[in-house]
């Protein structure tokens, strides 16, 4: 299971990424008594092209594409919800896009490492956020019912390529 960020952002066998992540939503659709429809199924899986969030008109245009027929915006919205209530998908408030989630079925933080050049997520797992949020909550005699933790920066190949093409070194004037 990917659960670093420089896994989800260096070169890998994302085909082992898909086929888990189908794997895990069959499982967890059928521990639920849910069904994945091939809509849902479709949702999912250009989710899982890549480690990058979409959005729900970008959905909309692949799913059409990939069908052959035009798909009303409904259609799109109830696979989102559904994917999004199994805890198989996850929607990070800023991007207003969704993306996979690589530990559904699991209490995580939802801590995501969003890429500002290429547009990558990766979602880190990491003990400790929980329970230390968990106290500033209680300190503040808030009552926590949901987080998503978004950081921004460069993934390990953005600041690689930052580096190299940065400022000028005097041996490349
Ligand atoms: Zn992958
Ligand atoms: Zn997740
Ligand atoms: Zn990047």
């Amino acid at each position: 299971m990917l659960t670093n960020s420089r896994l989800v952002h260096q070169p890998h066998d994302h085909g082992r990424c898909i086929s888990a992540a189908l794997s895990r939503a069959e499982e967890l659709c059928a521990a639920s008594k849910a069904r994945l429809t091939s809509t849902r199924k479709s949702v999912l899986e250009l989710l899982w092209q890549s480690h990058r969030p979409l959005g729900a008109y970008q959905l909309q245009d692949q799913l059409a594409a990939l069908s052959g027929k035009s798909i009303a915006p409904p259609t799109i919205y109830r696979a989102i919800e559904f994917l999004l209530k199994l805890g198989l998908i996850h929607r990070i408030p800023s991007l207003n896009a969704y993306i996979g989630c690589p530990f559904p079925g699991s209490d995580h933080s939802n801590l995501f490492m969003i890429c500002n050049a290429c547009g990558s997520a990766a979602e880190v797992a990491h003990n400790g956020i929980n329970d230390l949020l968990q106290k500033a909550s209680d300190k503040a005699n808030f009552t926590l019912q949901s987080q998503t933790l978004e950081l921004f920066g460069l993934c390990p190949n953005c600041s690689l390529s930052a580096a190299q093409t940065g400022p000028a070194s005097p041996e490349n004037r």
